[in-house]
């Protein structure tokens, strides 16, 4: 069978839209969905429907700070900072995700947490003079044998997506010890209180910090690094966390089977 000239021209035509079709479909379809394997448009890793399903904390009531909510209030009760943004209580997905990534070098969870982050923060530092971030750092020891602080990755992430200024060197831990499982709060603390220094390789601290830490637990880590920062002169400092330990009787609310 012979194909005139204008019938090959139009299934030319036909078989170039197909191929664009084909082309757009897999650029925007990245890869699956991590919790339900469909195909993802809002994030590589997540769907919006699965984005959406997260177990958030809602700031609606909150005016941007967590510890405007009652329960979280009462757990730092001599707290050296004055706000608290956390995407959510240390419960399913984010407790495996936190292990994976810290243990099992899943690396690509810098970027999903990098930018629940950034809608949780929205544009709220964008417009602060006189503000940086800071990392809770680990100590020399426990990076070379990990091979890298995952706080650190994941405020490197933030900075480029906020328009941060992130002072990677400010912190330093100068105390090495095993992980802190197990321990008192009263032996924690003793420590801890002198775990922590602020370097001289950073300018001066600004007026406003955002500390970053993957997971606050007692909050005696951060506590420790607020107060060292305000005997530096540091005026307001934003906690910013992935993840909260909440006591159960206060994850009623959330999906925790
Ligand atoms: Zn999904």
């Amino acid at each position: 069978m012979e194909l005139d000239q204008a019938s090959l021209t139009n299934y030319l035509v036909f078989i170039t839209r197909k191929l664009s079709k084909l082309v757009n479909k897999a650029h925007f379809a990245l890869s699956e969905c991590e919790l339900c394997q469909n195909e993802t448009f809002a994030h590589p890793f997540l769907c919006e429907h699965c984005i959406n399903d997260l177990p958030l904390f809602s700031y609606r009531l909150l005016h941007n700070n967590l510890l405007n909510w009652p329960a979280v209030d009462k757990l730092f009760p001599n707290r050296e900072f004055e706000q608290l943004l956390c995407l959510a209580p240390y419960i399913a997905p984010f407790d495996h995700w936190l292990r994976q990534f810290k243990y099992h070098q899943r690396f690509e969870l810098t970027d999903l947490f990098a930018f629940l982050l950034e809608r949780l923060c929205e544009s709220q530092f964008k417009h602060t003079n006189n503000c940086a971030l800071l990392a809770v750092p680990i100590h020399i020891k426990k990076w070379q044998q990990r091979g890298f602080n995952q706080t650190h990755l994941i405020a490197k992430a933030l900075e480029k997506k906020c328009n941060l200024d992130y002072l990677e060197n400010a912190l330093r831990r100068v105390d090495f010890s095993d992980s802190q499982v197990g321990q008192s709060g009263k032996l924690r603390r003793v420590r801890l209180k002198n775990a922590f220094e602020i370097t001289n390789q950073s300018p001066q601290l600004p007026d406003n910090v955002i500390l970053l830490d993957d997971v606050i637990t007692t909050g005696s880590t951060t506590n420790t690094i607020c107060r060292l920062l305000k005997e530096k002169g540091v005026k307001h400092i934003t906690v910013l966390t992935v993840a909260l330990t909440l006591p159960k009787k206060h994850l009623i609310n959330f999906n925790t089977q």
